[in-house]
């Protein structure tokens, strides 16, 4: 399937999107309010995109809240794997 008229980077569920969010927030320090905070069906490719406005992703917020994202973030720079 050819991309979506968004531009936006499609993803074929909605779990793979909330992992890709995740993953997001773990790779870039967005600080408070800022970058992709939801995730959203699109009526024209059926498939899922990231958004920043809208209310936040109850995984997400859970992540923030309990301490994993930070957790997820020391890993990632510890391993380099984004480096
Ligand atoms: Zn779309």
């Amino acid at each position: 399937m050819a991309g979506c008229s968004s531009g936006k980077r499609s993803y074929v569920s909605e779990a793979i999107a909330v992992e890709a969010l995740i993953e997001a927030h773990v790779q870039f320090d967005y600080g408070n309010r800022s970058g992709p905070i939801a995730v959203y069906p699109c009526d024209e490719c059926g498939q899922f995109h990231l958004t920043s406005t809208g209310s936040i992703n109850k995984k997400l917020e859970q992540f923030i809240a309990d301490g994993t994202l930070q957790k997820l973030r020391t890993a990632s720079k510890w391993s380099g794997k984004w480096r």
